[in-house]
């Protein structure tokens, strides 16, 4: 079990919401959000080790911003939504792509222990169409894009969610990751920064 002081009570995840990585994955953007959830179990910080599971032969880092939810939301519009977002911080949506593909449904690929590492949370109010995620994999950049690029922005995937699921304080909503997408080794370090406002770095290891 990592090791973390952070336990939302959920994790929701965005997918395909930049058309340049749907596009990348050969995908189409979808005509309503697609999401997800991820297990608080996969979350680690700042630091701990990304753990390569032996059932996957291709893990890749998905860089993306995500958003801590301070008020309770049901059926929210989207300006209640984004005034109820407390704090914005980096995640890495870490991803066995390979199961990712065989699987029906993404909970394997996405859940495994040490998937979700998360930034510190930046609290406070932020410009949500102006925030920039970039990814690094040994400091080299391998993703880049603004808010300002989603095919749904953050007001509206929280309303839409929420007109499903109630999201209690202190759930996360990741929002998305922009092309670039990559494989991950071991003995790489992979590095998401907000800019300017949150970052997580974590080496990877393989398990024994
Ligand atoms: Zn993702």
């Amino acid at each position: 079990m990592p090791d973390s002081t952070m336990r939302p009570g959920k994790i929701v995840c965005i997918g395909r919401n930049y058309r340049e990585h749907a596009k990348e994955l050969g995908n189409e953007v979808p005509a309503e959000p697609l999401f997800f959830l991820k297990p608080s179990t996969s979350i680690i910080a700042d630091g701990d080790s990304i753990m390569l599971p032996e059932q996957s032969e291709r893990v890749e880092f998905e860089g993306e911003i995500g958003v801590v939810i301070g008020t309770r939301l049901t059926r929210a519009s989207e300006s209640e939504a984004e005034r109820a977002i407390s704090g914005v911080l980096a995640i890495n949506d870490v991803t066995a792509r390979d199961l990712q593909r065989k699987d029906s449904q993404w909970t394997r690929a996405k859940g495994f222990d040490t998937f979700c590492p998360m930034g510190n949370v930046a609290p406070g109010s932020h410009d949500l169409a102006d925030l920039t995620v970039v990814t690094r994999v040994n400091g080299v950049e391998k993703q880049r894009a603004s808010s300002a690029e989603m095919v749904f922005p953050i007001g509206k995937l929280l309303s839409y969610v929420s007109h499903v699921m109630t999201l209690e304080p202190g759930d996360i909503v990741a929002t998305g990751t922009p092309s670039g997408v990559g494989q991950l080794a071991r003995g790489d370090v992979v590095e998401v920064e907000v800019m300017g406002v949150s970052k997580v770095s974590n080496p990877v290891e393989a398990r024994a």
